[in-house]
């Protein structure tokens, strides 16, 4: 018997972002987003959580971990404007120096990653269950539910046609809670 065909990477890769790009025209998913990442991030600053290296964590090469991220995340980071172009192999290109670029938009990844190792298996349990309520959310829109590691989806998201808008000037999507920072 033949065996199937293994997945083409390449079809893979654009059915990841067609997808992103079909969840960037809904209107009510970045809310809805939005409002879970309030909640993580009043969560979180009730339990203050330590930074401590000034963003060594986003520079995937050097820290040795990987940051994976779902299509409403990647539609949710973009915001309205085109993705930035890579910029060196395990580098996020929304670092610029130490600084996150993207602040607000970024992923759950981003925001449970912190150096204070006291806090680690609290972090990895808000990780699962926030990833769950973001699960829930694609679900729900029916958007189609991809798990893509970071710079590998952001590099599939820029062969995308241009939309005129650079990165630096994107708009943060609706936030339910601007205060939480
Ligand atoms: S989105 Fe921001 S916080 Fe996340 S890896 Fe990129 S620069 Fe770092």
């Amino acid at each position: 018997m033949r065996r199937p065909d293994p997945p083409n990477p390449t079809d893979e890769a654009s059915e990841f972002v067609e997808a992103v790009w079909r969840c960037r025209q809904n209107a009510s998913f970045p809310r809805e987003l939005a409002a879970v990442y309030a909640k993580l991030d009043a969560h979180l600053a009730e339990l203050g959580p330590v930074c401590w290296a000034g963003g060594a964590c986003c520079r995937f090469d050097i820290a040795g971990h990987r940051l994976y991220i779902t299509t409403g995340e990647l539609a949710y980071l973009l915001g309205d404007a085109d993705p930035p172009r890579p910029v060196a192999p395990g580098r996020c290109p929304y670092q610029i120096g130490p600084r996150c670029t993207a602040r607000g938009r970024r992923p759950l990844g981003c925001r449970v990653y912190f150096c204070d190792k006291s806090v680690k298996g609290y972090l990895e349990a808000s990780y699962e269950d926030y990833h769950e309520q973001i699960t829930s959310l694609h679900e729900t829109a029916g958007i189609p539910y991809h798990y893509v590691e970071l710079t590998a989806a952001l590099a599939a998201a820029a062969n995308r046609p241009a939309t005129g808008k650079s990165a630096e000037q994107a708009q943060d999507p609706p936030d339910n809670n601007p205060n939480v920072i």
